[in-house]
C-alpha cells in the first residue's frame, strides 16, 4: 500500500521539475501563451545616461514617463502577482541584464515599457512581440492601450526580434505607449491621471492573460527559429 503514494510523489516531482508549457522556460517561445502564471516582471525602459526619446514638446525624458507608468502598473498587479521590478529609480541597467532578471523566473511574464519618437504625425500605442508564446499578451495589452487612446491614431502590434522579444526565456512584450514627438500624445502623457488609465488598462489585460490564456486570441502564429537578439540588431 505504501507503493502507491511513493509513486504519487515521484509523479509530483517530475512533473515539477520539467513542468509544460506554463511555468518553464523556453528558448524560442515555440508553444501556447501563459495562463494562471504568478509573477510579471516590468521594465521601465531606459535610465540614468540614456535618457531614451528626449520628449521634445513637454520636456520629460522616455525614461521618467516609463518609470512613472511601470510603477504605477507595479501598483495595480501587485494585489494579483509578485512584481519584479527590472529598474525603480533613475539608474542605467544594460539591456543583457534586464533579460537575466526576466529569467529568474520560469513563472512569469515580461512587459517592457516605452515611450515611442518620431516625426510630428506619428501617434498612438505600438506592440511589439515574437514569441508565439506571447502573441496573445500582446494582443491583450494592446487592445487595452487602444481602448484608453484619444486618438484615432493605432500603430498596431508588430512582430519584432528585440533583445526583449525575443531573449528572454518567458513570454515578453515591449510596448510603445504613445509618441513624445506627437503634441496630442505627449500632452495626455505629461499627465498623472492619463498614465494610470494606461496602467490601468495594461494590468487589466495581464489579469485577463493569467484568467484565460490563449482563449479568444484566435489562430497562434507559426515559430520562428532566429538567433538570439544582439547590440547590432537592438532597436529599443
Ligand atoms: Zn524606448
Amino acid at each position: 500500500m505504501k507503493l502507491i503514494p511513493c509513486l504519487g510523489a515521484v509523479c509530483a516531482l517530475l512533473l515539477a521539475s520539467c513542468a509544460g508549457p506554463m511555468g518553464s522556460h523556453s528558448e524560442y517561445g515555440d508553444r501556447a501563451g501563459p495562463k494562471a502564471f504568478r509573477t510579471v516582471v516590468i521594465d521601465a525602459g531606459h535610465g540614468g545616461k540614456d535618457s531614451g526619446a528626449r520628449g521634445r514638446l513637454r520636456g520629460q525624458p522616455e525614461k521618467t514617463v516609463a518609470l512613472d507608468i511601470a510603477q504605477r502598473l507595479r501598483d495595480e498587479l501587485r494585489s494579483s502577482f509578485k512584481v519584479a521590478m527590472t529598474r525603480t529609480s533613475d539608474t542605467f541597467v544594460p539591456l543583457d541584464d534586464r533579460v537575466r532578471i526576466a529569467n529568474r523566473s520560469g513563472d512569469a511574464v515580461l512587459i517592457s515599457i516605452h515611450l515611442n519618437d518620431g516625426t510630428r504625425r506619428l501617434a498612438g500605442s505600438e506592440t511589439y512581440w515574437w514569441r508565439v508564446d506571447s502573441y496573445s499578451l500582446a494582443k491583450r495589452v494592446h487592445a487595452a492601450m487602444r481602448s484608453v487612446a484619444t486618438g484615432s491614431n493605432n500603430r498596431g502590434m508588430v512582430r519584432r526580434r528585440l533583445r526583449l522579444t525575443r531573449n528572454p526565456e518567458i513570454p515578453c512584450i515591449l510596448v510603445e505607449c504613445g509618441y513624445l514627438s506627437n503634441a496630442t500624445d505627449s500632452a495626455y502623457l505629461a499627465t498623472g491621471s492619463y498614465r494610470q488609465r494606461l496602467a490601468q488598462a495594461i494590468a487589466s489585460a495581464i489579469r485577463d492573460q493569467s484568467a484565460h490564456g490563449d482563449a479568444g486570441s484566435g489562430t497562434l502564429p507559426k515559430p520562428i527559429y532566429a538567433a538570439k537578439s544582439s547590440a547590432h540588431d537592438a532597436r529599443e
